[in-house]
């Protein structure tokens, strides 16, 4: 047996899929956004939150979360500052290149029906899971806030979309936060965890949704620590 269906192998107990990328695309220094195409359509598009374990260079596993879904094609943000395989593939990856993925894993689902208003916290790629769920809290009638870093404006994704939603939608507040925007950026500056100190009493009365690499989940959660948050209206995904 090759090492590559060795890999593949290990991953049988989970369902799995073959896929065509479909649409690629940079977005600033640092962001891939990919478009999947599937082999089959299914009757629903994968669930909100979820994520799937990518086959890169066909046998080297990398998760990552679905940004958008229909019935017949998914997309993911891949960030490549790293440099690490996962990366490199998607950020070289050509259209027509096809992708064996696992999954869909679903454990980052939306909260329907708590009544409380939704803050959702990420930084680069971690506002992938949000994208959708943004949409559904807006649907829901709860007043949403995203709260995204990133280095330069260039950088952030889904970001007129994003401002086009905040625009037509009271009730959903975009805050893009740069750590290194140029002197002609107006907008918030610094790390999202700022928000938390200069807005502790929403931050308690919400749902808080976390998503990207540990450094910034644990710097989130700890300073929602210090101003004496709720740990059942707290939830995580981590990228590692
Ligand atoms: C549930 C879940 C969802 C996720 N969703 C996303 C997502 O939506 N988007 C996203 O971008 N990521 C996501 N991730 C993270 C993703 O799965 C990868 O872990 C991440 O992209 C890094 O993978 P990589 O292959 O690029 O780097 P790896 O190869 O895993 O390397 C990790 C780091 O080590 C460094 N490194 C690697 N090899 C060497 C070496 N030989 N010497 C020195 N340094 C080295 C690399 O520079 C890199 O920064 C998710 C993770 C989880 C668990």
């Amino acid at each position: 047996m090759s090492i590559t269906s060795t890999i593949r192998h290990w991953f049988t107990e989970a369902p799995h899929f073959d896929g065509t990328i479909v649409e690629t695309e940079r977005i600033g220094s640092r962001i891939q956004k990919v478009t999947i195409a599937l082999h089959e359509s299914i009757s629903t598009p994968f669930p909100i939150g979820c994520y799937v374990q990518t086959m890169t260079w066909g046998c080297v596993p990398r998760a990552y979360s679905v940004a958008t879904a229909n019935t017949q094609s998914f997309t993911l943000l891949v960030s490549f500052s790293g440099g690490g395989a996962g990366a490199r593939f998607f950020r070289d990856a050509v259209v027509g290149a096809g992708v064996t993925c696992y999954g869909p894993f679903d454990d980052f689902p939306y909260r329907y029906g708590t009544g409380r208003s939704k803050v959702f916290f990420a930084t680069s790629t971690g506002v992938a899971p949000f994208r959708r769920m943004i949409d559904e809290a807006i649907k829901e009638g709860v007043d949403s806030f995203l709260f995204l870093g990133s280095p330069k404006e260039s950088d952030v994704a889904f970001k007129g979309e994003l401002e086009e939603l905040s625009k037509q939608h009271p009730s959903f507040t975009f805050v893009p936060t740069l750590s290194a925007g140029e002197p002609s950026w107006s907008g918030a500056r610094g790390y999202v965890t700022d928000h938390i100190i200069k807005n502790p009493d929403l931050m308690r009365k919400s749902d808080i949704y976390i998503c990207g690499i540990p450094p910034m989940t644990m710097g989130v959660l700890t300073t929602l620590g210090e101003i004496g948050m709720p740990e059942k209206q707290i939830f995580v995904q981590k990228f590692g």
